[in-house]
Protein backbone atom coordinates (compact mmCIF):
# COMPACT_ATOMS: atom_id res chain seq x y z
CA UNK A 1 0.00 0.00 0.00
CA UNK A 2 1.31 3.00 -1.36
CA UNK A 3 2.57 5.57 2.29
CA UNK A 4 0.85 9.09 1.59
CA UNK A 5 3.36 10.95 3.70
CA UNK A 6 6.39 9.67 1.44
CA UNK A 7 5.11 9.04 -1.75
CA UNK A 8 6.31 11.19 -4.54
CA UNK A 9 9.39 11.98 -2.26
CA UNK A 10 12.49 13.56 -4.41
CA UNK A 11 15.32 11.31 -3.75
CA UNK A 12 17.10 11.51 -0.80
CA UNK A 13 14.75 13.30 1.01
CA UNK A 14 13.55 11.52 4.26
CA UNK A 15 10.55 9.95 5.26
CA UNK A 16 7.69 12.01 5.49
CA UNK A 17 8.49 14.50 3.09
CA UNK A 18 6.09 16.61 1.86
CA UNK A 19 6.15 19.65 -0.89
CA UNK A 20 6.55 23.08 0.82
CA UNK A 21 3.04 23.77 0.55
CA UNK A 22 2.06 20.61 2.52
CA UNK A 23 3.96 20.87 5.17
CA UNK A 24 2.00 21.01 8.10
CA UNK A 25 4.04 22.96 10.45
CA UNK A 26 5.47 25.35 8.70
CA UNK A 27 4.40 29.24 9.52
CA UNK A 28 5.20 32.11 7.41
CA UNK A 29 5.32 34.88 10.24
CA UNK A 30 6.90 37.41 8.18
CA UNK A 31 4.09 39.89 8.23
CA UNK A 32 3.83 39.22 12.03
CA UNK A 33 7.55 40.21 12.22
CA UNK A 34 6.85 43.47 10.52
CA UNK A 35 5.40 45.21 13.63
CA UNK A 36 6.33 43.61 17.14
CA UNK A 37 3.40 42.94 19.03
CA UNK A 38 1.36 41.30 16.04
CA UNK A 39 -0.24 38.01 16.93
CA UNK A 40 -2.18 35.56 14.88
CA UNK A 41 -3.94 31.91 15.66
CA UNK A 42 -2.55 29.24 14.21
CA UNK A 43 -4.58 25.71 13.59
CA UNK A 44 -2.16 23.09 12.80
CA UNK A 45 -2.21 19.32 12.35
CA UNK A 46 -0.29 16.59 10.85
CA UNK A 47 1.66 13.47 11.10
CA UNK A 48 4.82 13.18 12.96
CA UNK A 49 6.49 9.47 12.50
CA UNK A 50 8.42 7.88 15.39
CA UNK A 51 7.14 10.29 18.02
CA UNK A 52 7.47 8.14 21.27
CA UNK A 53 9.19 6.31 23.80
CA UNK A 54 9.71 2.21 24.34
CA UNK A 55 6.10 1.68 25.33
CA UNK A 56 3.96 4.78 24.55
CA UNK A 57 3.96 6.22 21.05
CA UNK A 58 1.83 8.56 19.32
CA UNK A 59 0.70 5.86 16.44
CA UNK A 60 2.23 7.13 12.78
CA UNK A 61 -1.37 7.51 11.28
CA UNK A 62 -2.45 9.29 14.39
CA UNK A 63 -2.38 13.60 13.51
CA UNK A 64 -0.38 16.09 15.88
CA UNK A 65 -2.86 18.64 16.46
CA UNK A 66 -1.80 22.56 17.50
CA UNK A 67 -3.26 24.96 18.64
CA UNK A 68 -1.35 28.15 18.81
CA UNK A 69 -1.38 31.80 19.74
CA UNK A 70 1.90 33.40 17.78
CA UNK A 71 2.89 37.13 18.78
CA UNK A 72 5.62 38.89 17.32
CA UNK A 73 8.31 40.59 19.97
CA UNK A 74 11.03 42.82 18.91
CA UNK A 75 13.62 39.41 19.04
CA UNK A 76 11.42 36.59 17.79
CA UNK A 77 8.06 34.87 17.89
CA UNK A 78 6.20 33.45 21.10
CA UNK A 79 4.38 30.54 20.80
CA UNK A 80 1.53 29.82 23.20
CA UNK A 81 -1.15 27.02 23.29
CA UNK A 82 -1.51 23.48 23.41
CA UNK A 83 -0.07 20.47 21.48
CA UNK A 84 -2.42 17.43 21.41
CA UNK A 85 -2.11 13.96 20.11
CA UNK A 86 -3.73 10.41 20.87
CA UNK A 87 -1.15 7.74 22.07
CA UNK A 88 -1.01 4.20 22.48
CA UNK A 89 1.27 1.83 24.71
CA UNK A 90 1.27 -1.23 26.88
CA UNK A 91 0.13 -1.31 30.16
CA UNK A 92 2.85 -1.45 32.60
CA UNK A 93 1.57 -4.67 34.94
CA UNK A 94 -0.62 -6.66 32.50
CA UNK A 95 0.71 -5.94 28.74
CA UNK A 96 -2.47 -4.69 27.79
CA UNK A 97 -3.41 -2.45 24.93
CA UNK A 98 -3.60 1.28 26.57
CA UNK A 99 -4.82 4.83 25.06
CA UNK A 100 -4.92 7.90 26.30
CA UNK A 101 -4.83 11.84 24.67
CA UNK A 102 -1.85 14.65 25.83
CA UNK A 103 -2.98 18.04 25.92
CA UNK A 104 0.28 20.05 26.60
CA UNK A 105 0.35 23.47 27.59
CA UNK A 106 3.52 25.00 25.72
CA UNK A 107 4.91 28.92 25.85
CA UNK A 108 8.06 28.57 23.70
CA UNK A 109 10.13 31.23 21.62
CA UNK A 110 11.50 31.48 18.26
CA UNK A 111 14.05 33.51 17.46
CA UNK A 112 16.80 34.42 14.65
CA UNK A 113 19.88 31.67 14.80
CA UNK A 114 23.55 33.52 14.54
CA UNK A 115 24.74 36.19 15.81
CA UNK A 116 26.79 37.14 19.47
CA UNK A 117 22.65 37.78 21.04
CA UNK A 118 21.57 34.79 20.13
CA UNK A 119 18.54 33.26 22.30
CA UNK A 120 20.03 30.14 23.00
CA UNK A 121 16.35 28.73 24.40
CA UNK A 122 14.47 29.29 21.18
CA UNK A 123 13.49 27.11 18.58
CA UNK A 124 15.32 28.85 15.23
CA UNK A 125 13.72 30.82 13.04
CA UNK A 126 14.78 30.59 9.52
CA UNK A 127 14.24 33.51 7.58
CA UNK A 128 10.41 34.25 8.15
CA UNK A 129 9.18 30.74 8.22
CA UNK A 130 9.34 28.88 11.43
CA UNK A 131 8.72 24.83 11.78
CA UNK A 132 6.35 23.80 14.59
CA UNK A 133 7.21 20.02 14.47
CA UNK A 134 10.09 20.04 16.91
CA UNK A 135 7.71 22.14 19.02
CA UNK A 136 5.13 19.72 19.39
CA UNK A 137 7.69 17.20 18.83
CA UNK A 138 9.06 18.25 22.35
CA UNK A 139 5.81 18.95 23.80
CA UNK A 140 4.41 15.51 23.15
CA UNK A 141 7.49 13.30 24.44
CA UNK A 142 7.07 15.57 27.57
CA UNK A 143 3.86 14.56 28.31
CA UNK A 144 3.81 11.04 27.07
CA UNK A 145 3.07 8.76 30.37
CA UNK A 146 6.30 6.29 31.00
CA UNK A 147 4.50 3.71 32.59
CA UNK A 148 0.53 3.39 31.67
CA UNK A 149 -1.89 1.65 33.57
CA UNK A 150 -4.69 0.25 31.97
CA UNK A 151 -7.29 1.04 34.91
CA UNK A 152 -5.59 1.83 37.95
CA UNK A 153 -6.27 -1.15 39.80
CA UNK A 154 -5.03 -3.72 36.88
CA UNK A 155 -4.46 -7.00 38.92
CA UNK A 156 -1.41 -7.60 36.13
CA UNK A 157 -0.49 -10.90 35.56
CA UNK A 158 0.58 -14.22 37.66
CA UNK A 159 3.94 -14.27 38.29
CA UNK A 160 4.07 -17.80 38.78
CA UNK A 161 1.44 -19.16 35.72
CA UNK A 162 1.52 -16.00 33.50
CA UNK A 163 -2.32 -15.89 33.56
CA UNK A 164 -3.99 -12.05 32.83
CA UNK A 165 -5.06 -12.19 36.48
CA UNK A 166 -7.87 -9.10 35.20
CA UNK A 167 -9.42 -11.48 33.17
CA UNK A 168 -8.02 -15.89 33.59
CA UNK A 169 -8.02 -15.51 37.94
CA UNK A 170 -5.39 -18.96 38.72
CA UNK A 171 -4.64 -20.95 41.35
CA UNK A 172 -1.69 -20.27 42.18
CA UNK A 173 -0.31 -19.06 45.65
CA UNK A 174 0.49 -15.30 45.99
CA UNK A 175 4.21 -14.61 46.29
CA UNK A 176 5.33 -15.21 49.16
CA UNK A 177 8.70 -12.72 49.74
CA UNK A 178 7.31 -9.83 51.53
CA UNK A 179 10.77 -8.10 50.05
CA UNK A 180 9.92 -8.18 47.00
CA UNK A 181 5.76 -7.56 48.08
CA UNK A 182 7.54 -4.02 49.17
CA UNK A 183 9.82 -3.24 46.25
CA UNK A 184 6.65 -3.52 44.18
CA UNK A 185 4.86 -1.24 46.04
CA UNK A 186 7.75 1.51 45.76
CA UNK A 187 8.16 0.99 42.43
CA UNK A 188 4.56 1.41 41.59
CA UNK A 189 4.42 4.65 43.83
CA UNK A 190 7.71 5.97 41.44
CA UNK A 191 6.20 5.73 38.17
CA UNK A 192 2.84 7.35 39.56
CA UNK A 193 4.82 10.45 40.44
ZN1 LIG B 1 -3.17 -3.73 32.84
ZN1 LIG C 1 -1.05 -18.09 38.32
Amino acid sequence: MADPATDGAPRGEPAGWLPRNRRPFNVQVAALRKQAGTTKVEHREGLIPGLGAVSVVVPDDEPVVLDLTLSSYPGGITATGVVSATWSGECRRCGGPVHGIVAAEVRERYAPVGGADRDEEAYPLIGDELDLEPLARDAVLLELPLAPLCTDDCLGLCPTCGANRNTEPCECAPATDPRWAGLDALRDEDLQT
